[in-house]
Order: C-alpha cells, then structure tokens, then sequence
C-alpha cells in the first residue's frame, strides 16, 4: 500500500480533470492513505462513505448509530484505493463493457438439477449457523461460526476434488471464504452472501443469530453450490467460466471483507464478469400479509443493469414465483464492493425493500420468522444463474465508456 501512493496521486491528478474522481480526489481519503488507522480503541477514527460523493470521518460507536438510524456505509479506511483503476480504465475509455446473454439458453441442463434442492439442507445448516451466540466478525463466536461454515462447505464439496476452498483471513477475528470451481477460463462468475452478524446495540455483548442477516443467504448459496458440484462431479463437466462462491466476513462493519477480496481483485486484474449478492432471503410475512404476492426483490439502483436484466430472465425462467423491482441505497450490501472495482454486479433479496424483515440486527432476528420454501427461489436462482453464465461460451465485450463508470 504505501508504495502506491506516490502513483495514486499521480493517477488522481493526471485524471482529475478528464472524469469525476471522488475516491481519488477526495482530500480526506488521501489522508486515510498516509493515516496509520491499526490502533483499536474506542476513539478510532474510521473513515465511511455514504454515498459515491460523500465520506466522513466517524468512531466505531458513530458507524453503530448511523447502522440504527438505517443508513449504509462502506468503511474505507484499509481500502481508500478501491476502484482506483476502474476509474482510471473509465477515464482512459479502456474500460470493459460486457453484454450479457439475451435470455437463458441451458434449460436442458438446468431444470432436472432444480429439483435436487432441498429445503431441508437450507433448514439444517441455518438451524446450526444459528446456532452461534453471534456471528459478530471481531468475536471469537464469530471466528468460530467461520470455522464451521468452511468445514461444511468442504463436506458439501466432498465429491468434487478440483474445488480451490481457501479462508480469507483479515486483521479481525471472523475470515471470509472462497470457494472456486476452476472453469476452462480465468473469466469469473461470483456469487456472494455475507456470514456475520451483528447485535446493533451492544455488538461485544448481546446474542445476534441473524437469520435472515444474512444466515438467509449463507445456506441459500450453499446449497446451490451443493447441487452444482455434485453435477459437475457426476458428469464430468468442466465449465467454460471460473465460478466462486464467496462468503464475506464483517459486511455489518461497512463491507469489510468484500472491499479486501475485491481490492485485491482489482489490484490482481482479475476478469470478474458478474457479481450477485444476496442478503436476507427468508422473510415473506410482511409482503402476504399486504396482500402482494412472494417474489424475489430485484434491486435496481447501484447495479449493472445489462446483468440485472439478465438476472430477471433468470426469476422467470427458473423460479416458481416473479419478481419485484426494488431499491435499497448506496452500499447496501456486498455487491458495492464489486461494483466499485469495476465489477458487473447485482443483488437480490427476499421481497420489494420496504417489506423486507425489521427483526434484523437484533436477538430477534429468528429462524421461526422465516420461510424455507422462499429461500429454496432463491437457490433456484442461484444454481440457474452459476450455470447459465457458467456455461456461456461467447461474451460479447467492448471497451469505452458505456458503463458510465460508476464508483
Ligand atoms: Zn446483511
């Protein structure tokens, strides 16, 4: 890190006057550059972003109101640099646009392995993931339900030998893990679900087995991923992209381990070419109880759009229910991390955002609130989505600046 500075600087002022650069132009975020931020006392200044032009320099007990007051963030204080080259391909035109599929096209394959899903695996790993006092990511509980997390997927994997299955350890207790199913090219498929959790109101002390936040979506993507490799293994097929599944750590601290993996992504050149978040995909109370119909919350702002319309072929073709377009803000989930390094990506959740689950981020955030047979869309979503861009052999890419290069 410190031997980039120099350039950083360099790149945000030889740029600064082709493109809007607030990461890079951002006085406060030059200095958290050359700020030694490891200390962790209660009055450590962190420095968040609440929207693509607005940071601010707050305490950990800051970021925990602003959390309650429901606004998102990201912590950028270890990763000011992130999206810095995306910014810079955008304003150089060398930025790469990717068009998506025009609707999905391995149904032959697809729709016999929908049915290998089973709720009652999505019932039996929540019921232990929460079992955990809390999945709060600098808590020993929460390098704990880590150590289980990784161990289950490594069983679920058991009949696939060519799977990459790593920790991504952190500087806080809880790691993030990757699981990667190498495909014939280095083009990657992510698709991503946070496993922490966080008690809003007193993090180090009070029980937080979110459920929903997002246990929802750790055990949806993990049965998923049980059925793909069990296919892969079973047919022998390799595909055509790289798919990794991504179980981030510290999501509730401002996307903590997302914007490290995807920093480090960035830095690596990694060729990410789409990216689905899912957080919280369980709770349809509210939304039958109006009366609405179950659907999967499609969310619209912050996103690619070519793969969100994507993603909305996917809902119909392979789910038993329809979806809802929906917005949440800026750095609601995971996928902001992607989407800052340059990264197509997109998010879903369990219903339109206003009538998404309201016991999250507390001892209330209960498996009895939730239904199974929700979250079994979602898997369907996921498998359907993991093997129609997986399988995808022509991709039409185009460099310039049609993506609009947002940061
Ligand atoms: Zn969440």
């Amino acid at each position: 890190m410190r031997s980039s500075i120099p350039f950083f600087i360099l790149a945000a002022s030889a740029f600064s006057s082709a493109i809007v650069l607030p990461t890079a132009n951002d006085p406060q975020i030059l200095s958290a550059l050359t700020t030694n931020t490891k200390s962790s006392n209660a009055e450590e200044q962190r420095l968040i972003q609440l929207s693509p032009f607005e940071t601010r320099w707050v305490t950990e007990e800051q970021k925990l109101e602003l959390k309650r007051q429901g606004r998102n963030f990201m912590d950028i204080t270890e990763h000011p640099d992130l999206g810095l080259q995306n910014a810079i391909a955008t304003a150089t035109a060398q930025k790469k646009h990717i068009t998506f599929p025009e609707k999905p096209a391995f149904q032959d394959t697809i729709k016999p392995l929908l049915k290998k899903l089973n709720k009652k695996n999505i019932k039996a790993n929540l019921e232990k993931f929460t079992s955990f006092y809390t999945r709060y990511a600098k808590s020993d509980y929460g390098r704990q339900s880590s150590e289980w997390l990784l161990n289950r997927i490594n069983e679920t994997a058991n009949a696939y030998p060519g799977l990459e299955l790593a920790p991504f350890k952190h500087s806080w207790k809880q790691s993030s893990i990757i699981a990667r199913i190498p495909g014939r090219t280095e083009k990657t498929v992510v698709i991503g679900a946070h496993q922490d959790s966080i008690n809003l109101f007193l993090p180090n002390l009070l029980g937080a087995p979110g459920a929903d936040d997002d246990g929802s979506g750790t055990v949806t993507i993990l049965e998923a991923f049980r059925v793909l490799v069990q296919y892969l293994a079973e047919s022998g097929t390799q595909l055509e992209q790289t798919v990794e599944f991504m179980w981030y750590s510290a999501e509730e601290l401002g996307l903590l381990g997302s914007q490290a993996i995807f920093s480090a992504y960035e830095k690596e050149g990694r060729d990410v070419v789409a990216m689905l978040q899912q957080d919280m995909t369980g709770y349809v109370e509210k939304t039958l109880n109006a009366g609405k119909p179950e659907s999967v919350g499609v969310i619209t702002d912050f996103v690619d759009e070519g793969l969100t319309e994507f993603i909305k072929g996917v809902i119909t073709e392979y789910c038993d229910i329809p979806y809802t377009l929906t917005k949440c803000g800026y750095a609601c989930s995971d996928h902001a991390s992607a989407s800052k390094a340059g990264y197509p990506s997109a998010f879903v959740i369990e219903s339109a955002f206003e009538d998404s689950d309201k016991h999250i981020h507390t001892t209330e955030d209960k498996i009895e609130y939730l239904s199974f047979d929700h979250m079994l869309q979602h898997a369907k979503l996921t498998l359907g989505l993991a093997l129609e861009l997986g399988s995808t052999k022509q991709w039409t890419e185009s460099k310039g600046d049609k993506s609009g290069g947002e940061l």
